[in-house]
């Protein structure tokens, strides 16, 4: 079946560049209709038009995933445009490296606000929906950082793993009730993370460690999320774990 996603309704958040963007795209070709969800519009318009290009049904929504209200109305137009929402990929991540002495908290604002609250917004929104309707997969972008702490990561590490508690907990509650909870876990990806970079020494290191090793492209990741969501419905891939072979 190459279009296994068919029928299916999939929001991807943090859709207007990188693992997000690629994602779209994966889904859309497998079948489903899309709602991309990010900040940059223009990026959006552009992959809009792309999606529509290939045949996808697409509804691009202006997302600002800390924003509890936003994250409500995002599911809620999905369920009213598209006519459901099977797939929720909590993609949308920043990734502020650093050191903790010395840190600006507003780095930790941004990190904690995003990668977690968002995660915690948008699931919030969509899980009731799914429980009622019986079925559905909430994706979560972790990270090998929610899994292995190091110097230099703390809060990114801190946030990570806050998806990955808060994933497995959800995982166990809404068990039994057709709901599938995962997460994906990549390593060094080229994409735009580490631009956003504030600390001139942890973004060095970060493009070293980069330039040291073939990373994964964002379709690599991609990938892995379709395998997770195009599993039959009694197959639950709860999390997947990828590396750049080269990486430590
Ligand atoms: P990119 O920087 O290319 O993409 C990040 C995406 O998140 C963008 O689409 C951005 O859109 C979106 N985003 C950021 N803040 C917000 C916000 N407040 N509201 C809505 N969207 C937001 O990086 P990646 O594709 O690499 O990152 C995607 C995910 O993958 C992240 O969660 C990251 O932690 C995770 N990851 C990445 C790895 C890597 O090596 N690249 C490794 C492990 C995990 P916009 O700015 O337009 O809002």
């Amino acid at each position: 079946n190459s279009r296994p996603l068919q029928g299916k309704v999939a929001l991807v958040t943090g859709a207007s560049s990188g693992i997000g963007e690629a994602t779209a795209i994966a889904l859309a070709g497998a079948g489903a209709a899309v709602a991309i969800g990010a900040r940059r519009k223009d990026r959006l318009d552009a992959l809009a038009t792309k999606l529509r290009d290939d045949g996808a049904r697409v509804l691009q929504l202006d997302l600002d995933v800390t924003d509890e209200q936003a994250c409500t109305a995002a599911v809620a137009r999905t369920r009213e445009e598209l006519g459901g929402l099977d797939v929720l990929v909590n993609n949308a991540g920043v990734m502020l490296l650093g050191t903790i002495v010395g840190a600006d908290p507003e780095d930790w604002r941004r990190m904690i606000d995003t990668n977690v609250l968002g995660v915690l917004y948008m699931t919030h929104a969509a899980i009731e929906g799914m429980v009622e309707q019986g079925s559905g997969d909430v994706v979560n972008m972790s990270s090998v950082a929610g899994r292995t702490a190091r110097k230099g990561a703390g809060v990114y590490n801190a946030s990570k793993w806050a998806v990955n508690a808060f994933s497995e907990s959800l995982r166990q509650e809404v068990t039994g009730r057709g709901v599938r909870i995962s997460l994906v876990e990549p390593g060094a990806v080229a994409t735009e993370l580490t631009d956003h970079i504030t600390q001139p020494e942890a973004k060095r290191a970060s493009q070293e460690m980069a330039a040291g090793m073939t990373r994964l492209q964002a379709e690599d990741i991609a990938r892995a999320v379709l395998y997770v969501v195009s599993q039959p419905g009694h197959v639950a891939v709860n999390e997947v774990l990828v590396r750049p072979t080269d990486q430590e």
